[in-house]
């Protein structure tokens, strides 16, 4: 589905808008010069539907080069491993989750938490995913002509990053799980969720100019991302906590 110019989603589930399986987080296609960019890989319970929309929206798999993790979360991550095999791209992740993903620790990535909580299947394994660069706070990653730069943007959980870039001008934030629509937030009782983390994060993330909020599940803002980042540094600035999203 053709979002903006050069970005198309290509994945999404239940809190989404269910184009994929229900478990799948918002999976981005951006579209640079000869090569292509995902954004997560969903759940990896069902890559394949993935993979058709991209082919829905006249895309081919095979330029798809680079796959970028915003965090180890298996909705995010699971799908990873497959989707490189499937293409030949190259997956990212930040420092933090390298070692989680290469290991597809079901512990360390908050999946065997999902699991007993009754959010992932009971035979649910994330699937071990070798990542070939690990990224920190301020790198740069070009896929064809587009630059993204790397944001560590802990909170949600310690390993995220959000990915900033100008597409076609117009300044884009895959935000992942950091601050949502609204101004929500995504707070978990996980051992790696951290108020004020996230309260740093919501701050850094409205110091930012940004159009296209580009989120990892929920209410995508084609423009006027920049006043739903506003909105959660606002409440954490008074004190308060933002209103959770899910
Ligand atoms: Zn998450």
């Amino acid at each position: 589905m053709r979002l903006m110019p050069w970005v198309y989603l290509v994945g999404s589930g239940r809190y989404g808008f269910g184009l994929t399986h229900p478990l799948d987080c918002h999976v981005y296609l951006v579209q640079g010069q000869g090569q292509y960019a995902l954004i997560d890989s969903g759940v990896g319970l069902e890559v394949d539907a993935i993979l058709r929309q991209v082919r829905d929206d006249g895309l081919d798999p095979a330029q798809i080069s680079t796959i970028l993790i915003t965090h180890s979360h298996a909705d995010h991550a699971g799908g990873a491993a497959r989707l490189a095999q499937l293409t030949g791209a190259q997956v990212i992740a930040s420092r933090q989750a390298a070692p989680t993903l290469r290991t597809g620790d079901m512990v360390a990535s908050g999946a065997r938490l999902g699991q007993q909580a009754g959010i992932y299947p009971g035979d649910y394994q994330l699937t071990p995913c070798s990542i070939a660069r690990e990224v920190s706070d301020g790198d740069l990653i070009n896929v064809g002509d587009i630059e993204f730069t790397v944001l560590e943007t802990p909170g949600h959980c310690r390993d995220h990053l959000a990915f900033y870039a100008r597409i076609e001008g117009k300044p884009s934030l895959f935000g992942g799980d950091s601050v949502f629509h609204s101004g929500r937030i995504l707070i978990q009782n996980i051992p790696d969720c951290s108020l004020p983390e996230y309260s740093r994060t919501a701050q850094r993330l409205a110091a930012l100019e940004v159009d296209a909020l580009l989120t990892g599940h929920l209410t995508i803002a084609l423009s006027g991302g920049h006043e739903h980042l506003q909105a959660a540094a606002d409440a954490f600035q008074a004190l308060r906590i933002p209103p959770n999203a899910l």
